[in-house]
């Protein structure tokens, strides 16, 4: 008996690789440290109960999209909510890229984005970071003239590397799409609450601009999976035609709702993760043989003199879980480290501490 194979345009492609190890301190996902305020998880179960759980959900998500375009001060019709900005994205794919059209990434970025493009069969064309990890607004010009990608997917803050791309860049690349279009440019902001601007303001109806935003970060809530996009309204619309029905569940949809009442909890998360990536980034650049890079985000990017990857080894043997990216083009020996609570912070400077000092003795 033979089994079908797969569509042969998924032979090169590879699943999402990032190892779950049963370890004490987990800094390797970029999730949030903390559990969500217990007064919201009572006020979301107490909504739960309210459900009638043999309907399907509502389809569009109102009451949800219209309060998180009040939170934002859009209106509810620029907003689409889906399972996690995974899912916004790959229905952004789905709509605006597709067979015949490019998507341009500037690596090293978040690997889903090449990834869901080659899952919708978009063609992948990728552009180069500069060594400080910014994007240079000229060559991205000249790529988007010569290459006309439907859709340009940047991120900022970056996955992995935290670089914050300045206002004028954003800029700068939303002139290019628009002077080369039709084409659209995509700000991946899964980390924008960590970071001092955001391209949110710059959305409007007749701008080729949708940017992108999850709660699975600053919101405590990766377990539920909710992502949402900001973008003109007619762009919006059109997710509907590549989302399946009823997709988004009621528990998520409830979860998201209550969540904007405790808007201030979630603030002051934010601005004590802020502070503590500064404490942490800090540390780790008084240590030997690591180059921290400045990020924007809740995480930092460090560059190991000598083998990453046996320093990410030492680390999982003393109980801690840091992002390995040693091994990845234009990343050698990088490895990412989440910023978690003080005390795992403390417990992942004193392992690197130990792991550093016995790689030199
Ligand atoms: N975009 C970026 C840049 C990310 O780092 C992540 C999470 N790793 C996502 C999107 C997806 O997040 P989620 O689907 O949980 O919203």
């Amino acid at each position: 008996m033979s089994l079908p194979k797969p569509r042969p345009d998924l032979a090169a492609l590879e699943g999402y690789h990032s190892p779950q190890l049963d370890v004490d301190v987990r800094l390797n996902t970029n999730e949030s440290p903390y559990a969500p305020p217990a007064a919201f998880v009572d006020a979301w179960l107490g909504a739960l109960r309210e459900v009638p759980l043999n309907r399907y959900p509502d389809r569009d998500a109102r009451e949800l999209r219209a309060g998180i375009a009040a939170a934002l001060g859009q209106p509810a019709e620029r907003v689409f909510s889906a399972n996690g900005s995974n899912e916004v994205l790959q229905t952004l794919l789905l709509t605006y890229g597709g067979p015949g059209r490019r998507a341009l990434v500037f690596e090293p970025t978040y690997a889903l984005h090449a990834h869901i493009a080659r899952i919708t069969a978009t063609e992948v064309v990728t552009a180069e970071r500069a060594a400080d990890f910014t994007i240079s607004p000229t060559e991205a010009g000249v790529m988007i003239a010569a290459e006309r990608p439907a859709v340009v997917m940047v991120c900022s803050p970056n996955n992995p590397t935290g670089t914050v791309e300045s206002r004028a860049t954003i800029e700068a690349l939303l002139a290019a799409v628009i002077d080369h279009g039709p084409g659209l440019l995509v700000v991946d902001e899964a980390y924008g609450e960590f970071a001092e601007h955001s391209a949110l303001e710059l959305v409007a109806d007749d701008v080729p601009l949708v940017v992108v935003r999850t709660y699975s970060k600053v919101w405590s809530l990766a377990a539920l999976r909710l992502g949402f996009a900001v973008g003109p309204e007619a762009m919006i619309a059109e997710f509907e035609k590549t989302v399946l029905p009823y997709h988004l569940s009621a528990a998520t949809q409830v979860a998201g709702c209550e969540a904007l009442g405790f808007d201030g909890e979630m603030r002051e998360r934010v601005g004590a993760l802020v502070a503590e990536r500064h404490r942490l980034a800090g540390a780790l650049a008084r240590l030997p043989g690591l180059t921290v890079y400045p990020s924007g985000a809740n995480f930092v990017l460090v560059r190991v003199d000598g083998d990453g990857h046996a320093l990410w080894e030492r680390l999982v043997e003393r109980g801690i879980l840091v992002r390995d990216f040693s091994r990845w083009p234009r990343l050698d020996n990088c490895l990412r480290i989440t910023v978690g609570t003080p005390e795992e912070d403390d417990a992942l400077l004193a392992a690197l501490r130990d792991a550093l000092t016995k790689e030199a003795a």
